[in-house]
């Protein structure tokens, strides 16, 4: 049987690696040889679980949908990540790699965002921990991300605007790479989602495969068996999903439905779908399917979503693609704003942006009666209010 986990080497099929400069060598390879033991000991684990349980509210639900169920054909659960402290999953990596950074002995934490998200969830962790948090952002997406900068600064982070370049999300993470080369001794990158350069993509996948050891219970609980027929997740750099399907990689009888952002559309420039429309490079330290030119410089994405607006994909999702393991569906602006909208009004859950591109591709899919889905829902929709406004008049009301 194939295995889809990583290998030695941090590879995924031809994906993944670690291409870093030289100074940074002995830093990844510390973390490479450290990560494993600390995550597996159980201190690590007990501290990590006591977390999860009584500061993020863990385990969330899995919730029976029922208008959706209804609606769609099938048996749709819904994987509540959206009531997470801080409202989305981003929070169980960002704990996960704060007491591996202190097990460590590091003193000094960075990471880069371009939402904001994963910036507000490692500034979270930091208050927690008494750490100090410095985070690489665009200049530009301090602008457009108001609200989360100053959550940044009010958890105590030193929010840093990046000037170089598109001033975006690619800009951030170049100016963490570097401040990370100049203190590589006494500092912590906490990366967000399963990109980077290995041992992160694994790293940042066993930090949220919580959610999926959660799915197999709730499952076992709910339906009687511990498997379900699909599993649907959205897709930027690929935390959610890889945290939703880990359980399940290798287990045939699951199949895997991944939705990325397809913007204006995958044959438009507005589209941030990097594994529909993405050629092999290496962005972030790791070989991945990235959106670039012919000489290989970086195309900015694009979507409504924040979140899912990264030009590539991390490995293990490049690779789930290539072999044919998961599907990967590209989901429009329009198709998401239209899901968001019927979530909201059949279920009464306001979901993220990012998270209405898993629900976007309902619609798409031919279920059995008796399938049994599980979708995740990545995280809460407030922080997307003005976009789901601007956009009311856009929606079909009768299709709901
Ligand atoms: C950041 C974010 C995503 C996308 O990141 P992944 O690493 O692909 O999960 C999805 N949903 C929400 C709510 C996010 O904040």
């Amino acid at each position: 049987m194939t295995n889809y986990n990583v290998n030695e080497e941090g590879f995924y099929g031809t994906y993944g690696g670690a291409y870093i400069p030289e100074i940074l060598y002995k830093t990844v390879e510390d973390l490479k040889q450290a990560y494993l033991p600390i995550l597996e000991s159980p201190e690590f684990k007990q501290e990590y679980h006591a977390l999860q349980k009584d500061y993020v509210g863990r385990p969330s639900p899995l919730y029976y949908a029922r208008r959706m169920s209804q609606k769609y054909g099938c048996q749709l659960y819904l994987k509540r990540e959206d009531l997470n402290h801080t409202g989305a999953h981003k929070i169980n990596n960002a704990l996960g790699q704060i007491l591996l950074a202190k097990k460590m002995g590091k003193t000094r934490i960075i990471a880069e965002t371009g939402a904001g998200q994963h910036g507000v969830a490692t500034a979270t962790a930091c208050a927690l921990m008494n750490l100090p948090c410095r985070v690489y952002m665009g200049a530009l997406d301090v602008e457009r991300q108001h609200v989360n900068v100053e959550r940044m600064r009010m958890l105590g982070a030193e929010v840093f605007p990046v000037q170089s370049g598109n001033k975006t999300l690619k800009d951030a993470t170049n100016e963490a790479i570097r401040d990370w080369c100049c203190h590589p001794a006494d500092t912590f990158y906490i990366i967000g989602s399963t990109v980077g350069p290995h041992p992160y993509p694994d790293m940042v996948a066993r930090l949220q495969s919580v959610i999926s050891e959660e799915i197999k219970w709730q499952l076992k609980e709910q339906v009687g068996r511990d498997y379900p027929d699909y599993l649907m997740a959205c897709v930027g750099g690929g935390s959610n999903a890889a945290g939703t399907i880990y359980h399940y990689l290798n287990d045939d009888r699951v199949k895997i439905v991944l939705g990325e952002a397809g913007g204006m559309g995958v044959e438009t420039p507005e589209t941030a779908a990097s594994i529909t429309i993405g050629t092999v490079g290496i962005l972030h330290g790791s070989k991945i399917k990235v959106m670039q030119t012919e000489d290989g410089q970086i195309i900015e994405p694009y979507s409504i979503s924040a979140g899912l607006d990264y030009p590539g994909t991390g490995p293990l999702h490049c690779n789930l693609a290539d072999t044919g393991r998961a599907s990967v569906i590209p989901v429009t602006d329009q198709e998401a704003l239209q899901a968001g909208f019927e979530l909201t009004r059949l279920e009464g859950i306001i979901p993220a942006l990012e998270s209405a591109h898993a629900l976007g591709m309902l619609p798409k899919m031919k279920f059995q009666p008796e399938d049994v889905v599980v979708l995740t829902v990545s995280g809460r929709g407030d922080k997307d209010l003005d976009t789901y406004l601007k956009h009311k008049n856009e929606i079909n009301y009768d299709e709901i």
